[in-house]
């Protein structure tokens, strides 16, 4: 069920709030949504007509903010006011980004307590979360102003390789932007929806989505099954991508324009100023040499020229280590060229001709690159957040587990083997073992939620392991294993290592658990978090005490003989005291009583073993 929103312009109800598809980039971010009437994603833009809003946000000394394309200006002005490239920061403490400061004009910092980094500005401290939330306020206003009503959903992407600290930071920036970020999914995968890939159900396609931006490079490589995308690889270079041909051409002039040249700074290091306009200059020469044969433009009066020619020598390096990327992707996915059967061209970098050419020659096929470069990220990611709304009914794409996932063991107890917030898909196992001799049949019953008892847990599913062979207790070795694929369907599987006997089972993924059913059962386990402690240390010290008393049963049916009538009266009475205590359900009682038994029966066993060392001695001639 969605809200009911009024337009504020026209006065009519809206039954659905849309959803909005945000690409939050290093470079550049954008909102789109998907269009009610034709079904279509565009990417929103402002009168300017612009939709692209450059991720920088400048604080003046105030701490008022600037973002998008006012804040680049002021990159020359002001370059420690002026935050770029965040997104390298999301996530990282100071030790992940320590070698990579001299990328940024501004302040990262280390403030010793906090293990995330920080960026410093005038006397203020800022997080990339904050930073990022910015931006995402930024687009929201945006949106709001254009679509003429209020957004609080959105779908984020973020790159594939982004680990879980990274995600929950995007995921933190947009509830600090005050928006309720329903996904957070793959750019990859979002450039592959874009284009329709994927859409249509029993479609099973490979794909390989190369993306070009301003300051990063990435290749992934991507299956498609049944709705189902899986990422097999993914290869790169973060420190890659449509700056780094900027700063070629800046080189260049500096180095080959002749007289003039010291005035561009070489030989001497150039004010920030001066630097921050070659680049800006630079980057102008290359998007005009997209439809270009030569540009000819002018800095501080000097003038300055580059042809095609010129600058495809320039970037050719560069070109050639992402076609090397490309290759080791590949390699890591066991595929070959020819088996990719879309080509995906993402970011701005990719208009430029001579990349366009070296992937269709690496590939050997046509590419995608009828959607806007930077555009088709943020258009994925609307058809995504468009399938959230239930507009397409045919895709459920999940990305984490809402709840934990385990099996239930003895006493009763949950053991989780996949914690709530696990990345999908995945896979986990762990090993159990039996506790009865002979025991030839395991029972797994999975369940899910937050509380240490399974019976305060849902059940999902159970089944028998059957045949295990005769074996003493603890010595076979079950493996269980759960995997959860992409769809969200969880198989769980066990296996006897020892004998190979195996059995699994699926579990359909719970779509019938709603927001406020997960929600209550987040809730419960907070609120009976002591109670729960309390009850699993109750039921640890009922099972140990069991298990001391089936071993001393044993012991006792095999060894009655070596033991004193005095010695068997104890051991019976204090057998019995401990059945008392567990009765009496008193942890403390129990766990005093086992120890008791323990030191009582431990002597026995060490006799036993005596015992049967001096048998084994018997006969053996010492010389
Ligand atoms: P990101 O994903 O890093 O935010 P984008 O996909 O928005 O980046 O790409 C930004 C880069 O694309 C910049 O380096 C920009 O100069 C470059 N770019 C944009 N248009 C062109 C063009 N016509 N030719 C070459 N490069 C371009
Ligand atoms: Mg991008």
């Amino acid at each position: 069920m969605g809200k009911i929103a009024i337009n504020i312009v026209t006065g009519s109800l809206q039954q659905e709030e849309t959803i909005v598809g945000i690409d939050l980039g290093t470079t550049n971010s954008l909102i789109a949504i998907v269009r009610n009437d034709t079904h279509q994603p565009i990417a929103l833009k402002e009168t300017d007509g612009l939709a692209l809003v450059p991720s920088i946000v400048h604080f003046d000394e105030y701490g008022n903010t600037t973002v998008g394309n006012p804040a680049k200006e002021l990159l020359i002005a002001q370059p420690e006011r002026t935050i770029y490239s965040v997104k390298r920061l999301m996530g990282k403490s100071y030790k992940d980004v320590s070698g990579d400061t001299g990328f940024f004009a501004y302040n990262v910092i280390d403030d010793g307590t906090d293990a995330l980094v920080k960026v410093q500005v005038g006397d203020k401290f800022y997080s990339p979360i904050e930073l990022s939330s910015y931006i995402l306020k930024e687009l929201k206003k945006r949106a709001e102003h254009i679509l003429k009503t209020g957004i609080t959903k959105a779908v984020i992407t973020v790159p594939a390789y982004f680990n879980d600290a990274q995600r929950q930071a995007t995921r933190d920036a947009g509830r600090l932007a005050g928006l309720d970020v329903l996904r957070i999914i793959n750019e990859p995968t979002a450039a592959s929806l874009a284009y329709g890939i994927g859409t249509k159900s029993n479609e099973e396609k490979t794909i390989a989505v190369y993306d070009l931006g301003g300051g990063t490079f990435d290749i992934s490589i991507l299956t498609i099954s049944n709705g189902i995308f899986e990422v097999l690889a993914t290869n790169g270079d973060t420190y890659l991508g449509g700056d780094d041909m900027d700063n070629l051409i800046v080189r260049f002039w500096q180095e080959d324009t002749g007289e003039g040249n010291t005035d561009l700074g070489i030989g001497s290091s150039p004010d920030k100023t001066l630097m921050q306009q070659l680049r800006l200059t630079a980057e102008e020469a290359k998007k005009h040499l997209t439809n270009n044969d030569v540009f000819d433009g002018a800095i501080n009066g000097i003038p300055v020229r580059i042809t095609r020619r010129q600058f495809d020598d320039l970037v050719q390096p560069l070109v050639n280590r992402t076609i090397d990327a490309c290759r080791n992707a590949l390699k890591d996915a066991g595929l070959k060229p020819e088996q990719i059967s879309e080509v995906v061209m993402v970011g701005g970098s990719t208009r430029v001709p001579l990349v366009k050419d070296s992937v269709r020659n690496f590939f050997g096929r046509p590419l995608h690159d009828e959607l806007n470069p930077d555009e088709v990220v943020a258009l994925g990611a609307a058809v995504q957040a468009d399938i959230l709304a239930g507009n397409n009914t045919e895709m459920l794409l999940l990305d984490v587990t809402p709840l934990s996932l385990g099996i239930e063991t003895m006493g009763g107890l949950m053991d989780v083997l996949m914690p709530r917030n696990s990345k999908i898909p995945s896979k986990v196992g762990r090993q159990y073992t039996t506790h009865k001799d002979g025991q030839s049949c395991m029972r797994i019953s999975v369940y899910q939620g937050e509380r240490d008892l399974v019976q305060d847990n849902r059940k999902l599913a159970e089944f028998n392991l059957t045949g295990i062979p005769g074996m003493p207790a603890g010595l076979p070795k079950v493996e269980v294993t759960f995997m959860i694929d992409a769809d969200g369907i969880l198989k769980v599987s066990a296996t006897e290592l020892r004998s190979g006997v195996a059995q699994s089972i699926d579990v359909k993924p719970q779509y019938g658990l709603t927001d406020e059913e997960v929600e209550k059962m987040l809730l419960d386990s907070l609120t009976h978090a002591k109670d729960d402690i309390k009850i699993r240390a109750l039921v640890e010290a009922h099972t140990e005490a069991q298990q001391m008393l089936d071993t001393t049963e044993k012991f006792l049916n095999k060894y009655r003989a070596m033991l004193t009538e005095d010695e068997l009266a104890t051991t019976a009475e204090r057998m019995t005291i401990l059945r008392e205590a567990m009765d009496a359900k008193d942890k403390d009682r129990i766990q005093h009583e086992t120890e008791i038994l323990n030191d009582i029966s431990r002597p026995y066993a060490e006799r036993v073993m005596d015992a049967a060392l001096k048998d084994a001695m018997k006969g053996k001639k010492v010389i």
